[in-house]
């Protein structure tokens, strides 16, 4: 699963940064799973819980923010919202896309416990 190995990597991102600031628990793990990031925000959050025993993420609140997918049309030449890549544009139907917003998954802020 996709999922899995993102989830592993976010683990890895979270015990590194507990290492080096020097912090066992995380209250709160925020992330940014994008609507074009190609992430099943459901298969994310349930391979996280699967890690998080033993983990620094163990009993932390996951919060996953979804911001929606922009991209920019270069027959319009305007930045216009779509749900997944597959889209065409809104406004002309054409398929000139380039991803603009959306498109990452990242660690948005790590709550700690003192
Ligand atoms: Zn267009």
């Amino acid at each position: 699963m996709h999922e899995m190995s993102l989830a592993g990597g976010i683990l890895r991102v979270v015990e590194q940064t507990a290492e080096r600031e020097g912090f066992t628990r995380v209250q709160q793990l925020t992330l940014e799973a994008g609507a074009l990031a190609g992430v099943e925000v459901r298969a994310l959050r349930f391979a996280l819980e699967a890690l998080a025993p033993g983990s620094a993420l163990e009993g932390a609140e996951i919060v996953i923010q979804e911001p929606p997918g922009q991209a920019w049309c270069m027959r319009c030449g305007t930045t216009v919202a779509i749900q997944t890549r597959a889209d065409p544009c809104p406004h002309c139907g054409g398929f000139q896309l380039q991803p603009t917003g959306g498109t990452e998954l990242r660690v948005v802020d790590l709550l700690v416990q003192d």
